[in-house]
């Protein structure tokens, strides 16, 4: 066992971390206040090669592993916590799902408008009936012709206000074995957005409803019986979810680190202070486990698709971790922490939302509790 990176990811990172700095770290604080998606980023990102990175170079990728990915959007984090979704959507979200079973034709549609930083995917899963019970979801298609009429409706979604086509898991047919998914140009017919709303951390989303939307027979992406598949998909996902969970709360506990060593109080420096040394040392305790359940559930996926219980171990511990830490990151800087002078409390209402995006932390606790007992434990009520 080796916990250093090789040689070439030392590299790797070394380029990234130059990048960053370079293009990057103007402007962090007006991109992470901001509820556009940084497209100028996205463009930049592309022409160094960073989306796209552990897809298939037959697909326009560059045939890297998940590992590599995870150094991206953590050295990216390191230097502006923002430009890190980009390296989410470039790398761990639907693009990826788009990638593993998408037909030539649909790669040849979006691909590769996605990886030259211009298009970006969205994926709708949730519905007001269906969130943690996301198989009760309630979209349909019908078959009509060459294609499929959709309707249904799906909220919270991320990039929904600018994505240009939506991976939609919709169902074909009853039950868990009716799930399947379809691609969906978002200015298509029969799409129609409701009222803009924001999240926690000023990104928008708006509800989009499908009306007797035509989706022609070649944008299905996985038929009935495709669910398990598109949650194995997921897991990349996640585990994009859970890095940058890890690296907003790294940054905030960076920032506050760096106050703590310049900052004087009673006379002192608050590093001398024991109260605050200790939230250090709790804070670099949590930082360095999580970064090791992160790159195990990495490492171990190569360049396929990461496991289902080391994902959710590493989401689990990551989500509560990065919180925890931008949280006592927070607490240390005081005032100036609380203003958005510090992207300290940005960090903090990231972090927030991914204990609930992508399999909220109380779900995968349920998934691991099935893994611990080796057995499932429905959730829904028993029959009679
Ligand atoms: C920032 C953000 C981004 C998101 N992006 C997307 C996106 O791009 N696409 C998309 O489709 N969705 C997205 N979502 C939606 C997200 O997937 C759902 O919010 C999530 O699945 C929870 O569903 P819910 O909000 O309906 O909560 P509910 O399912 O109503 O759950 C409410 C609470 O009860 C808990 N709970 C529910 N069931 C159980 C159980 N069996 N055991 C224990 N606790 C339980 C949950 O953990 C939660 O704390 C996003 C959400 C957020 C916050």
């Amino acid at each position: 066992m080796d916990f250093r990176f090789t040689p070439e990811q030392e590299q790797f990172r070394e380029s990234v971390r130059r990048f960053a700095e370079k293009n990057l770290a103007k402007g962090a604080r007006e991109r992470a206040h901001s509820s556009d998606y940084p497209w100028d980023v996205a463009r930049l990102m592309a022409g160094q090669s960073l989306l796209g990175i552990t897809l298939a170079e037959a697909d326009g990728g560059q045939g890297g592993s998940l590992i590599d990915a995870v150094i991206a959007i953590e050295t990216v984090a390191s230097v502006c916590p923002r430009s890190a979704d980009v390296i989410q959507a470039g790398n761990f979200g639907p693009i990826r799902v788009l990638a593993e079973y998408g037909s030539p034709l649909q790669k040849e549609r979006y691909l590769k408008r996605l990886l030259s930083g211009e298009s970006v995917i969205s994926v709708g899963m949730t519905e007001p009936e269906a969130g943690s019970a996301v198989t009760d979801l309630r979209t349909t298609a019908t078959a009509d012709g060459g294609g499929y009429r959709v309707n249904g409706s799906k909220i919270f979604t991320t990039h929904s206000k600018y994505a240009e086509v939506m991976l939609v898991y919709l169902r074909f047919g009853p039950g868990l074995d009716g799930i399947g998914s379809v691609l969906i140009d978002t200015k298509g017919q029969g799409v129609r957005f409701g009222k803009p709303s924001k999240f926690m951390s000023e990104e928008e989303w708006v509800q989009t409803y499908f009306e007797n939307a035509f989706v022609p027979a070649e944008m299905v992406v996985l038929k009935e019986g495709g669910f398990k598949k598109q949650i194995a998909g997921f897991n990349v996902e996640r585990i994009g979810n859970t890095a940058r969970s890890l690296a907003l709360g790294r940054y905030a506990y960076e920032r506050a680190r760096q106050w703590a060593m310049q900052r004087k109080q009673f006379g002192r420096l608050l590093c001398e202070f024991q109260g605050l040394q200790w939230k250090f040392a709790e804070m670099k305790t949590k930082l360095d486990a999580g970064q090791l359940l992160l790159y195990r559930a990495a490492a171990n996926a190569d360049r396929g698709f990461p496991s289902a219980e080391e994902t959710a171990i590493a989401k689990v511990f990551c989500n509560q971790a990065g919180f925890d830490v931008a949280n006592e990151a927070l607490q240390v800087m005081g005032g100036l922490g609380y203003t958005q002078e510090e992207l300290v409390e940005y960090c903090l209402r990231r972090c927030r939302g991914w204990m609930i995006a992508g399999g909220s932390i109380e779900i995968l606790k349920n998934r691991i509790a099935e893994a611990v007992f080796e057995r499932s434990f429905p959730q829904r009520p028993g029959k009679g």
